[in-house]
């Protein structure tokens, strides 16, 4: 038997819409057998999350998303198994969230010049943790509000990346998150690396410099992959030697392609980035 590992998902304390128990719940609803709360930039639910996966004989592993700028693009560079307590990853994490602020005013007013009135206060309104206001929440003010009909709408008409009202993470570099999460002794993940608009080269030199700092692994088979990226990821992994991750990348029920747990298994050549933490049976 193969486990069901689910290493990327969010709560309420950054974009999604459930709090980190009712994450936990839905995640051993479904199968998981180990679980990781991935929230951007925050490690705030960490705790609730241990605790409710303690309960409920869920395994789980501390996890956060890092918002990282490289080469202009926005990179989410994910942290597994680190310690929450310590304080060079807090205190970076600190610094990334007092950004998010002012960049959600500069949003709002962006939406105000596309004659959407109130954004900011709404989508301020519409957070579970103020600090971590994201374009999620704009996204929601712009459904609950009808301006848009569906996320993606909304992604593609004012919020994506380039779009009217996009403003860019400014974020951490690279060497800095992958410096906080082996500092707080965690492995780093490069996030559903085929979403990133990179030409070829470029895309390379992100797996070459990633390497060169430490970082161990990618994301395979995520909720942001199709299945023919789960293929030529995998063959990214095995060409620089990363480990392998697999994630859903959960925000709120019915929003993104798969729920917690759902996604097809690691292709079995593959070395799980879980691999010394997680003994499976039969190994
Ligand atoms: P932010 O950290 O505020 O830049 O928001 C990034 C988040 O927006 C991602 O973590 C996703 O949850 C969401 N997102 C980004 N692009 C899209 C898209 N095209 N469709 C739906 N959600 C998206
Ligand atoms: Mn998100
Ligand atoms: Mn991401
Ligand atoms: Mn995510």
């Amino acid at each position: 038997m193969v486990l069901n590992v689910d290493l990327h998902s969010h709560s309420t304390q950054s974009d999604g819409s459930l709090r980190p128990a009712a994450v936990a719940e839905r995640a051993k609803a479904r199968g998981v057998d180990w679980w990781a709360l991935s929230d951007h930039d925050a490690l705030s639910g960490l705790q609730e999350a241990a605790e409710a996966a303690r309960e409920l004989d869920l395994g789980f592993i501390p996890g956060v998303e890092i918002s990282v700028l490289y080469s202009g693009v926005t990179v989410h560079i994910v942290g597994l198994n680190f310690n929450p307590a310590d304080t060079t990853l807090q205190v970076g994490l600190a610094q990334i969230r007092q950004t998010r602020f002012e960049r959600a005013r500069q949003m709002g007013d962006r939406l105000q010049d596309c004659g959407v009135e109130g954004a900011f206060d709404g989508a301020l309104s519409l957070a579970g943790n103020p600090h971590l206001i994201g374009r999620v929440h704009f996204a929601r003010y712009l459904i609950q509000q009808g301006v848009c009909d569906t996320f993606q709408q909304a992604f593609e008409r004012y919020l994506g990346d380039g779009k009217r009202a996009c403003v860019p993470m400014q974020g951490a570099t690279l060497e800095e998150a992958v410096g906080w999460i082996l500092s707080a002794g965690g492995k780093a993940v490069i996030a559903h690396p085929g979403r990133y608009p990179y030409k070829p080269a470029r895309r390379k030199a992100l797996f070459s410099d990633f390497k060169a700092l430490g970082g161990q692994a990618i994301e395979v088979v995520t909720g942001s992959h199709t299945p023919d990226q789960y293929r030529q990821y995998a063959r990214v992994a095995r060409e620089y030697g990363f480990e392998a991750s697999r994630g859903s990348d959960f925000h709120a029920p019915g929003m993104g392609r798969v729920d917690l747990g759902l996604l097809p298994d690691l292709p079995y050549d593959l070395v799980p980035v879980w691999r010394d933490w997680i003994v499976e049976p039969g190994h």
